[in-house]
């Protein structure tokens, strides 16, 4: 996938109807937006464009509604949005999205002005990627930019339809840090590269593994998965998680790496207790070997200084995946201790989306990495070397 794309900052987009697709997928309690980071992260490309005069019409998913659906209207993005922007932001209560509302606040705004659209999921078409809602869509714009790279590996109207009906297609800052730092590290990274894999399953990450023996210096994997990897090289895991029919395939990637000549770091003890609770007594292995009647919840001090040091040794390292159950307490030390590395590390930090995200911010490294993934599936794709249609579907420069 070509990763050059052409941004905002190379168009024009004075007097221009410039159409952005944000990520507003924001969770709401009672109609309260609970965490404001995704419509923080979104500002500097809204604010560009008014800044330059373009007549700024925004759109989003929110939730994973099916058609109209008063419980996933963007009316409280809107109002939260006007506060944070100090300028109105003019919502267009439309349930088909582009309707009569969307057509005249349109039609009635100045250089600098803001519309919010109603939830493109509103709209049937949306997830079909119809060229039906892509061209209403397409009606209101001059120009289309998306900003979502949390859906940027999704084929929808919002994300890719749209851009066969607009001249101009580009991203906007979120997507374009997203290129800059999750490509240039899978495509052109310093090295030494390393990749930390981690979380509950070897299924959810398997092309993950396969594409990025082609790429880094040095793998290590930790988290649930680990055991797979274990059990294939012949050590007891007691009642560890365990996919059964991936073991061949640790096999093979174990084989792989020594092929490609890939340091392949897995697990030298293990932190195990005797039942998957908050209150299970940790235990640390002598070695990598769990006894019966116990499972791994987290990597052992052994393998989190292994672990750590190979951290320190890099020039660039993407995280994937809690290294144990972070979420207790009692085996949350691995998680932390490898976040830590990073933090102190000057390499290049990157880190995907979703559980690692939430762990390192809720850990306390957040403003410590270089980049944190705007997007948990989006990012994984990226890793797996897939193009993501959204991302594809913009101009190269
Ligand atoms: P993922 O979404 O695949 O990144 O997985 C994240 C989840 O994996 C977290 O909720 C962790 O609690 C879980 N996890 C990590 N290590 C283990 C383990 N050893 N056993 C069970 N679950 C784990």
């Amino acid at each position: 996938m070509k990763l050059n794309k052409k941004t905002i900052e190379d168009i024009e987009v004075k007097g221009k109807r410039v159409l952005v697709r944000c990520d507003f997928n924001v969770p709401l309690k009672d109609g309260v937006i609970t965490d404001e980071n995704r419509l923080n992260g979104a500002l500097p490309t809204i604010k560009y464009l008014m800044e330059k005069g373009a007549k700024v019409i925004l759109c989003s998913h929110l939730g994973k509604a099916k058609g109209p659906d008063s419980s996933k209207t963007l009316a409280p993005v809107a109002k939260r949005l006007s506060e944070m922007l100090g300028k109105e932001v003019v919502f267009a209560a439309d349930d088909i999205v582009v309707g009569e509302n969307a057509k005249k606040a349109v039609a009635a705004m100045n250089e600098g002005d803001v519309v919010l659209l109603e939830n493109t999921r509103f709209r049937p078409e949306e997830g079909k990627n119809e060229d039906s809602f892509s061209k209403d869509l397409a009606s209101l714009a001059d120009v289309y930019v998306n900003d979502a790279f949390g859906t940027a590996h999704r084929a929808h109207c919002s994300t890719v339809g749209v851009t066969k009906f607009v001249d101009t297609a580009v991203c906007g800052y979120l997507i374009q840090k997203e290129l800059k730092f999750l490509g240039s590290a899978v495509e052109n990274p310093e090295r030494p590269f390393v990749a930390i894999l981690g979380g509950a399953k070897v299924s959810d990450k398997i092309n993950v593994i396969n594409n990025l023996l082609e790429k880094v210096d040095t793998l290590i994997i930790g988290g649930g998965m680990a055991y797979t990897f274990l059990k294939a090289q012949g050590f007891t895991i007691g009642t560890s998680l365990l996919e059964e029919d991936k073991v061949e395939y640790a096999k093979e990637m174990m084989d792989k790496a020594k092929a490609k000549g890939v340091r392949l770091l897995l697990p030298l003890d293990n932190v195990v207790g005797d039942k998957f609770s908050a209150e299970a007594a940790p235990v640390v292995t002598e070695d990598q070997n769990i006894p019966e009647g116990y499972m791994g919840l987290d990597i052992g001090p052994k393998t989190a200084k292994l672990y750590s040091d190979a951290v320190k040794d890099a020039k660039t390292v993407i995280w994937n995946g809690p290294m144990g159950v972070f979420e207790f307490e009692n085996f949350a030390k691995g998680t932390i201790e490898v976040a830590k590395a990073m933090a102190d590390s000057k390499a290049t930090t990157i880190i995907g989306g979703g559980d690692s995200a939430a762990a390192v911010n809720t850990l306390g490294f957040g403003d410590k990495m270089t980049h944190i993934s705007t997007g948990g599936g989006a990012s994984l794709e990226f890793l797996e070397g897939k193009e993501l249609p959204g991302i594809a579907a913009l101009n190269d420069k």
